[in-house]
């Protein structure tokens, strides 16, 4: 034989070996996997077909030349075509396809229409190759022109993982240059030893390098479920994003999985499990089914098609309200559904982890589509929550105080300390948005504590006694009440300071009833008992528990805002006459009752005028100042009383 084809056989081992590997993994998922696929299959043709022209060229004499050309031309052929397979393998790494238009698609074959061309036309010109007077196989003049076709191809490929280095990680750029460079070489080397057939060997070798580093699902996909892990998403999500291609996700969170694992046990939760990633696997043609743990999946579309995922969304909810089978046991697992539309809605990752790992809602345990706005507010939760946390560390909280007015001496004789939290970024951030917050995640407890110790320190260093100012009014949540220690708590931090109880009142509102009552009713107690004062707040906009009014030991009331500004209403709403009967009733009840009575949110002096003419006992509002800062309260405070 006149061809050494010993390279060629090693090549179809390795091709074979590539080929087994990738059915065992089952690596067919993405549109990369599939040209990774076809390249491979094309690799392995491409050296079978060598083999055999390579032996029949070698004996010209006994084989017919339709024989000759039929396994030449379809070496030829197959053994191009690779190079663009390549490219497009290496395009659909970064996502590139999708955002191709059909110029660039057209550009992009023009090379290899040339070859293809040349091929064609070669029974005729016999500028590819040809057979001497004594019937030997020569490269002719156009040969060169498969060569630099294949070689435009490698170095597009290059220039795409360079270009797009941001969308595609690092060791998945080393590895595309590294298979090019292993393709390349070989080439060079056969173009001056025709006889020596190593190019499909060394390409072999390249596409394995480029099994085990690119087309390694194992670390991108969950082994219990078999579907693209928390990883794969976050990479995958990150390059559409980069790339600026649209995409859709579609997310299904399990609620409570962490009990359900410990109610069913690991073994049957990964069946189920299992069982979820396939369905939803196979549910919508084109996405992809991402693991993202402790069972919340995510399906994920490129493109637009909204109609379609919403489609799949109602399926899932549906689905997911039945039960799932597995072993013995058929228990349901109701899920939160959400959609997101990247870019439109989001556009960062940390966004989207941000959105994604909000905790289910349960919805009384059936499955429920949410509105993806459900998801942006509590986006905004988790900064502020953050910010909290910040803002307590860099103790960026202030305590700000708005005067108190006694409606019978016009002097202002109290205060009340309201926390102020300013923000670099965010602004601004209202206390009815941040408390809440703090409630929820326990760092009220803290954030109480400080209001309380500052509020003492400002009475006690500036000595607002001489001043005329008789106590502090300082807000206690809900979750401040519930926690026996707090009585003491408050107790030392007015030790500290010297402070007898009475210089700090305890504003409680109505709406602290509706929790646990009974642990309430006992700190309120306790409080009292030391003998702090304690004032019922925003009463009116709760629903006037007058149960919980008498059993607690209330000596102030502060009536909300809202019941005056209803019934002094300047535009004369059609129901005002009745509000300011509820106003004057209210207030001259509170008085029969013997409780002493702020009305908050004071804006004008007609306001003024009428809740000092009912027999108001304080006032409190922008009309006399709004919030202020500990030095700029001081000042005020001197000015008004000397007045
Ligand atoms: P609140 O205890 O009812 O406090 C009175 C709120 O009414 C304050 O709002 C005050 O600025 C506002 N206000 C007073 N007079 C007027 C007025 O004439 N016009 C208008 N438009 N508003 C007036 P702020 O400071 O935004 O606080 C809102 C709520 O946040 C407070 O309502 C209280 O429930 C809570 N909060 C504030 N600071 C604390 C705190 O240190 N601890 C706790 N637990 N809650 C706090
Ligand atoms: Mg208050
Ligand atoms: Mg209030």
């Amino acid at each position: 034989m006149l061809y050494n084809i010993h390279y060629n056989v090693s090549a179809c081992v390795v091709y074979l070996f590539i080929i087994s590997m990738i059915i065992v993994r089952k690596g067919f998922s993405k549109l990369s996997n599939r040209l990774f696929f076809a390249l491979v299959i094309s690799g392995l043709l491409s050296a079978i077909l060598d083999i055999i022209s390579a032996y029949y060229i070698s004996y010209p004499e006994t084989t017919s030349r339709f024989v000759l050309d039929f396994w030449n031309y379809a070496f030829l052929l197959i053994h191009n075509l690779m190079s663009p397979l390549f490219l497009m393998y290496v395009v659909s790494l970064s996502d590139l396809h999708r955002r191709l238009k059909f110029w660039q698609w057209v550009a992009g074959l023009v090379p290899i229409a040339c070859s293809v061309g040349a091929l064609l036309v070669n029974p005729l010109t016999h500028a590819v190759f040809y057979y001497d007077e004594g019937s030997i196989y020569r490269h002719g003049s156009q040969f060169l022109v498969l060569y630099v076709v294949a070689y435009l191809y490698m170095v597009a490929s290059v220039a795409v993982v360079v270009f797009f280095r941001k969308a595609i990680p690092l060791r998945k750029v080393v590895s595309v240059i590294v298979c090019v460079a292993f393709c390349f070489v070989p080439i060079l080397i056969q173009m001056f030893t025709e006889h020596l057939l190593i190019e499909n060997f060394f390409q072999s070798i390249g596409i394995m390098w480029m099994l085990f580093t690119l087309e390694n699902d194992d670390e991108v996909t969950t082994r219990i479920t078999g579907v693209y892990n928390r990883y794969a998403f976050l990479q995958d999500v990150e390059r559409a994003i980069y790339t600026g291609i649209p995409l859709l996700i579609l997310s299904v969170k399990i609620y409570n999985v962490n009990y359900s694992h410990s109610t069913f046990g690991v073994q049957f939760m990964n069946g189920v499990l299992k069982r979820m990633a396939e369905w939803l696997d196979y549910l919508v043609k084109g996405a992809d089914c991402y693991d993202c743990t402790d069972g919340h999946f995510a399906l994920v579309m490129y493109g637009d098609d909204r109609e379609k995922m919403l489609d799949a969304a109602e399926q899932i909810r549906l689905r997911f309200d039945e039960e799932w089978v597995y072993q013995a046991l058929s228990v349901a697992f109701p899920a939160q559904i959400c959609l997101l539309e990247v870019p439109k809605e989001v556009s960062s990752i940390e966004q989207i982890m941000l959105m994604l790992d909000v905790p289910a809602d349960e919805n009384n345990g059936r499955s429920q589509i949410i509105p993806s706005n459900a998801l942006h507010s509590y986006q905004r939760e988790v900064v502020i929550e953050q910010k909290i946390q910040e803002a307590l560390e860099r103790k960026l909280f202030q305590v700000y105080y708005q005067p108190i007015v006694d409606t019978v001496t016009g002097k202002v004789t109290s205060a009340e300390a309201l926390l102020r939290l300013r923000d670099e970024e965010l602004g601004f951030i209202p206390p009815d948005e941040f408390i809440p917050i703090a409630e929820r995640n326990g760092s009220i407890l803290e954030l109480g504590a400080f209001v309380i110790s500052e509020s003492c320190r400002f009475y006690a260093e500036n000595r607002l006694d001489l001043l005329g100012i008789r106590y502090i009014e300082v807000n206690l949540s809900v979750v401040q009440c519930m926690n026996h220690r707090l009585p003491q708590t408050i107790q030392n931090i007015l030790d500290g300071y010297h402070l007898p109880p009475q210089r700090i009142n305890l504003e409680i509102t109505e709406s602290a009833a509706a929790g646990n009552k009974t642990a309430l009713e006992e700190t309120v107690r306790a409080l009292n008992d030391l003998g702090f004062p304690i004032s019922l707040d925003d009463y009116g906009t709760g629903y006037s528990n007058y149960s919980y009014m008498f059993s607690l030991p209330f000596s102030i009331v502060k009536v909300d805002k809202s019941i005056l500004w209803n019934a002094m209403d300047n535009n004369n709403h059609p129901g005002a006459d009745s509000a300011m009967i509820l106003l004057e009733n209210t207030i001259r009840m509170l008085r029969q009752m013997r409780y002493h009575v702020v009305v908050e949110g004071v804006e004008t002096e007609a306001q003024r005028r009428l809740l000092a003419e009912i027999g108001c006992d304080y006032l409190q509002g922008f009309l006399f100042s709004r919030p202020l800062p500990g030095n700029q309260f001081i000042d005020f405070v001197r000015t008004f009383n000397a007045a």
